[in-house]
């Protein structure tokens, strides 16, 4: 049997523990390559235009995998950890897709939500392997197995920083004099390159070490996160915005770039709040960059560029001093 799995949204998350536990059980996991024009205008074509362009994209991969194999697993995502949600766009997206695009061959769309007890983790898993087998041993076991690869990929991913490099369970030098750059977003927006432009390379081409919430301490992002004084029940967001001040408080970054989708309402909230603390706690440089389905580079090339020179000129020229007045290394005003 062919499964094939979307390249969008959670695979940049779940990918490897997906493929693993289906292959485990005999399956041939089919996916739908990197993210292309055609892919986005497939998405583009099918997708409410309401939607955000992760979730457009998604459809575009739906497209694409469509009739190539004999089914799709597309879960309905409620929550990824203990009493936190993700984004409701999870819960509807097999519903979405059923009713965007025609001709689709069987959905698998199982239900996964931890929020409460662990029980639903087993039932999530044998309403997954379904069409496969109903033996509770073996889906077990295939899970175990996944979960075992899916940590080294997750630990790869900490030090490399790289999707495809972390699969490949490559690791790259530990001490690196780069100037590093803090890129904060979802993982489909981080690692997606053709929904980004590649800004990641973009970077690395000219010197600069991007650090993604992968690669931060869980605990210290953990603990910034339970700073506020609500707690923050998206677990994407709540992520998001512990790597953000994570990055404030180690002072560890010479300038951050926030990685928004257009019309996301738990980016607009967090990039708010990161810009909020970037200006009350410390002054570096921040880029917020909204992604959509225009595909023109040259105004993120522009803006990159731009980003990249001040990073350098405020390390270069420390006695620089801002237009209006102020010292573009401290807080402190000129006068
Ligand atoms: S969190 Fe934002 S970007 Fe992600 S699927 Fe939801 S609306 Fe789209």
């Amino acid at each position: 049997m062919k499964i094939g799995i979307p390249c969008g949204l959670l695979y940049y998350s779940f990918y490897l523990l997906w493929k693993t536990f289906f292959e485990d059980l005999g399956a041939e996991v089919v996916i739908s390559g990197g993210t292309n024009k055609s892919i986005l205008n497939y998405g583009v074509k099918t997708c409410v235009d309401e939607a955000c362009l992760p979730v457009k994209i998604f459809h575009g991969h739906v497209m694409e995998l469509r009739n190539k194999v004999d089914c799709i697993f597309i879960p309905r995502i409620v929550s990824i950890s203990k009493n936190e949600y993700i984004c409701p766009k999870f819960c509807g997206l097999p519903e979405m897709i059923k009713n965007s695009v025609p001709n689709l061959p069987v959905i698998i769309d199982t239900t996964i939500d931890i929020r409460r007890t662990t029980g639903t983790i087993e039932s999530s898993l044998m309403s997954a392997a379904r069409l496969i087998t109903k033996d509770r041993a073996r889906v077990m076991r295939a899970y175990y197995n996944a979960l075992l690869r899916h940590r080294v990929f997750e630990e790869n991913l900490k030090s490399t920083g790289d999707f495809e490099r972390s699969l490949d369970k490559l690791n790259i030098k530990t001490k690196d004099n780069r100037r590093k750059i803090g890129i904060l977003g979802h993982p489909y927006n981080i690692y997606d390159d053709f929904a980004n432009m590649g800004i990641r390379n973009k970077l690395i081409f000219q010197g600069f070490m991007p650090i993604t919430p992968e690669m931060v301490n869980e605990d210290k992002i953990n603990l910034n996160a339970s700073k506020m004084p609500k707690r923050h029940f998206w677990t994407f967001g709540r992520k998001i915005l512990g790597t953000g001040l994570t990055f404030l408080e180690e002072k560890n970054v010479d300038g951050i770039i926030y990685l928004s989708s257009f019309g996301c309402g738990i980016d607009s909230l967090m990039e708010d709040y990161i810009e909020r603390y970037i200006r009350r706690e410390r002054s570096i440089p921040y880029m917020k960059i909204t992604l959509d389905e225009h595909s023109g580079e040259a105004g993120v090339d522009t803006r990159l560029e731009a980003f990249m020179d001040m990073v350098k000129w405020r390390e270069d020229y420390e006695s620089n001093i801002s237009p209006y007045g102020g010292s573009i290394c401290g807080n402190k005003r000129f006068s």
